[in-house]
This record gives structure tokens, C-alpha cells and sequence, in this order.
């Protein structure tokens, strides 16, 4: 199965996709994950994106279309795997149409994330990780159970993204209305989008995103 979970920063498709990737098990891949480790690794990609991201813009089409393509044809997406921040633009999703065509396969559903663009900031500003085991959490809508400890894994480390600033989260959101949002009518073409309310409690989400999948 293949799932592209769409909408902009801060609307908690990250965090529904590792739920997503451990509910129906299946490979969740997101460009931004990607492009971050390869800054951290000071790889030659990586180099050429960070300047970019700190500014909240996007990545070229065609770094980003590498990446992916290198991950898609890998064994562990056989099953399927879950988009999460790609594509971003018309480009991008006609390079993924390529890829999929020739492997054979196809998108199974687009979901698309709706919330307000009032809430995003905020969102995104909030947003800290377990620096040892990756839990995310949120000042707003998700701290952990004791103050300062990861409910998972008990350690009192936490990082923040270098983007997750309020001047670069609004440059962010106003790429996705300016470059990613007019992809929603390609996807509509192709009968396979979905929108559901993003701005429900956590699990509530997932029980919308899992009865699409599941039908
Ligand atoms: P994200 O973690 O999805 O919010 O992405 C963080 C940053 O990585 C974005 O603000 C972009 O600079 C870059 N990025 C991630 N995915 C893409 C993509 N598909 N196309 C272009 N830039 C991207």
C-alpha cells in the first residue's frame, strides 16, 4: 500500500505516520528526515540543503526526487511505504508517477491534513523530540506525562528543529500554499483524495486515517 499523507507543517503528518508505519507496518518515508540527516552527516546534499531549510524554502526537485527515488526501490518498501512531505510540488509528484510506473505500482490514498493555518505556528513552535529515542511532543497539545522526562524511554534530553522558529514555520507554510496546495486538484483528478480533520486529539486522527486505509 501506498499513502501520501498531505497537508503543511505543523499539521501532525509526522507524527501519524510513525503511528501509520507501526499500525499497518510499512515503511514511513519523510524527506525532511532525510534532508536533516544528510545536513548532519555534512554529505554533499546535505550541504546544499541546510541554507535552504533554515530559510523555511523548498529543496530542489530534483535533490529531493534523488533521495526518494534512492529509498523507494529499496527492498523494505515492497510492502508499501508512507509519504510524508513528499511531493511538494507538480514536478516532484510527476517524477513519483514515474518511479511508481515503472516498478508497477500505485498510489493507494492521498490524505490530506485539515487544519487552520492560525494553529500551525503555534504547533510548529511547540514541537520538541526525545533526542535518544525520538518520541515527539508538543507544548501545547502533547507533554510528557512528568515534566521533563520521555514517557518512553525516560531520558531528560530533548532537541528542537533549527526550522521550528515562528519566522521560518510562517516562510514554511507559505511555501506549502504558494508551491504544494495546487497539487490537491492533481490528486482529486485521480480519484484518490481524502481530507480528514487534523485538528482532533491524536488518536482520533489516526481512527480516521486507519478506517480510510483499512476499507
Ligand atoms: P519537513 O520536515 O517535512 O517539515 O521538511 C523540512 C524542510 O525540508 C522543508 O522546510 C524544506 O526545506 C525541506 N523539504 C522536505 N521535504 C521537501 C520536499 N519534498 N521538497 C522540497 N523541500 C523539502
Amino acid at each position: 500500500m501506498i499513502i501520501i499523507l498531505f497537508g503543511p507543517p505543523g499539521c501532525g503528518k509526522g507524527t501519524q505516520a510513525k503511528i501509520l508505519s507501526n499500525t499497518i507496518d510499512i515503511v514511513h518515508l519523510s524527506t525532511g528526515d532525510m534532508l536533516r540527516e544528510a545536513v548532519q552527516l555534512r554529505t554533499d546534499t546535505g550541504k546544499l540543503a541546510e541554507k535552504i531549510m533554515e530559510k523555511g524554502a523548498l529543496v530542489s526537485d530534483e535533490i529531493v526526487a534523488k533521495i526518494i527515488h534512492e529509498k523507494i526501490v529499496k527492498k523494505d518498501c515492497n510492502n508499501g511505504f508512507i509519504l510524508d512531505g513528499f511531493p511538494r510540488t507538480l514536478k516532484q509528484a510527476q517524477i513519483l508517477d514515474d518511479i511508481l510506473h515503472a516498478t508497477k505500482r500505485k498510489i493507494n490514498h492521498v490524505i490530506e491534513f485539515g487544519v487552520n493555518d492560525s494553529e500551525l505556528v503555534n504547533r510548529i513552535i511547540g514541537r520538541f523530540t526525545c533526542k535518544k529515542c525520538g518520541t515527539g511532543y508538543n507544548d501545547i497539545t502533547s507533554l510528557p506525562v512528568v515534566n521533563n522526562v520521555c514517557d518512553k524511554c525516560g531520558s531528560k534530553v530533548f532537541i528542537r528543529r533549527k526550522d521550528d522558529n515562528s519566522e521560518t514555520a510562517k516562510n514554511r507554510i507559505e511555501a506549502y500554499h504558494h508551491e504544494t496546495e495546487t497539487l490537491l486538484p492533481y490528486y482529486e483528478k485521480k480519484n484518490l483524495l481524502v481530507s480528514i480533520n487534523a485538528l482532533a486529539a491524536i488518536q482520533e486522527v489516526t481512527k480516521q486515517i486507519i478506517s480510510i486505509v483499512k476499507k
